[in-house]
């Protein structure tokens, strides 16, 4: 029986991971959830899978929480309490489902306490990478990566040593505005952005695959799982999301991972691994898909592809700058107060502004220093923009 503890189990890769449990309930037990303000269904899910500490973000939050359900928990709250659950004496494996760069504090706890973490929340590694793999590799933890397309290159990496690896290609899906007439993304809206063509997410990840800052978020956070660099790591666009990525070996030979665009599948490797076990889930019929597609990346169409390239070649504390600049232009775009273009627009002024100071990092308070730098300018630069 493996123990699991997940983080940001009300989001959209937290119930999935619960889904999971409830198809493998012979394997897998739920000792430990932190989740940020949905409470509501946090309080059905405390009810359902009894863990023994529950992590909320506020204290009024855990107030209500424990309003809510009469079972005896152990409630706990803010960064101090997600890390509390993510190094859980009782977890077995961690599902690291929060969105962004509060993800990191949680993250490293796990490891350091040698977990095995399966890691949906990229912008973790993308911030801290370095820290983040070295403290795995000095802990004894282990990171199993549940992102579908770094998952797929895990699996594909069984077939070959790292040495006869040629490259790694990740594929997208392109988003919603892969075939948009660019002379009308001055209109994209919120409700528009966040309609992706294949894959049902949260918020954040929406926006990110519709500018594909997600997918170049990705190449960082492939650079770090797989010790390679980002000019070994392709992209394809792949509009039917079936093949969820590839690895090149030396000799010619490209070993894909395909299945249904379907989360559990991600997470589910992530909870048994090694082991594969017979699944419930939906799967592919080939004989339903008759055709898929690859093209390149519309370098005019997707700017924030080369910004994130150029912020792995920096490597320090670039990718964390890219990231939280992001983070910040995606929520004012969501928040209706900034047009989807200068989402791109914003993260490249304030890599401008940081390109002279790249430092190394070298912990996680440097991460997260810089992770503030970069929001503070990126909150400037929003009110320049839009005054
Ligand atoms: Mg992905």
């Amino acid at each position: 029986m493996k123990r699991v503890a997940i983080l940001g189990s009300t989001g959209s890769v937290g119930r999935s991971t619960l889904a999971v449990v409830d198809a493998f309930r012979d394997e897998l037990t739920v000792v430990g959830l932190a989740a940020g303000g949905n409470i509501d269904l946090l309080a059905e899910q405390v009810i359902k899978y009894r863990p023994a500490v529950v992590s909320v973000r506020e204290l009024r939050d855990a107030d209500r929480l424990r309003s809510l359900v009469s079972v005896p928990i152990d409630i706990v709250h803010g960064a101090e309490g997600a890390c509390a659950v993510a190094s859980l004496r009782d977890a077995d494996v961690v599902i690291a489902g929060i969105v962004g760069a509060a993800g990191i504090p949680p993250v490293y706890a796990a490891l350091k306490a040698g977990k095995r973490v399966g890691i949906a929340n990229k912008e973790v590694l993308v911030a801290a990478g370095d820290v983040i793999t070295r403290t795995a590799r000095e802990n004894g933890g282990e990171i199993l990566p549940v992102d579908s397309e770094h998952n797929a290159v895990h699996q594909a990496l069984r077939c070959g040593d790292h040495v006869e690896i040629q490259r790694i290609i990740l594929t997208a899906s392109g988003g919603p505005f892969l075939k948009r007439d660019l002379a009308t993304f001055g209109d994209i809206t919120v409700e528009a952005a966040l309609a992706h063509p294949t894959w049902k997410m949260g918020n954040k990840i929406s926006i990110d695959s519709a500018t594909m800052m997600n997918k170049g978020l990705e190449v960082i956070e492939a650079h770090h799982l797989f010790d390679m660099p980002c000019d070994r790591i392709d992209i394809l666009i792949h509009p039917q999301s079936i093949v969820h990525s590839m690895v090149e070996y030396v000799d010619g030979s490209i070993m894909a991972q395909l299945s249904t665009t379907d989360m559990k599948f991600p997470i589910q490797y992530a909870l048994l691994y090694p082991q594969r076990v017979t699944a419930p889930f939906a799967r592919l019929d080939l004989t339903k898909i008759r055709t898929l597609d690859f093209q390149t990346v519309d370098a005019q169409r997707f700017p924030a592809v080369k910004l994130a390239y150029e912020a792995c070649r920096a490597g320090g504390s670039m990718p964390a700058v890219l990231n939280a600049a992001n983070e910040v232009a995606v929520e004012r775009f969501l928040a209706g107060e900034l047009s989807f273009m200068s989402i791109v627009d914003i993260v490249s002024r304030v890599i401008e502004k940081h390109a002279r100071q790249v430092t190394a990092i070298t912990s996680i308070d440097d991460a997260l220093h810089w992770d503030g730098w970069a929001r503070n300018e990126a909150r400037g630069t929003v009110v320049a923009m839009t005054r």
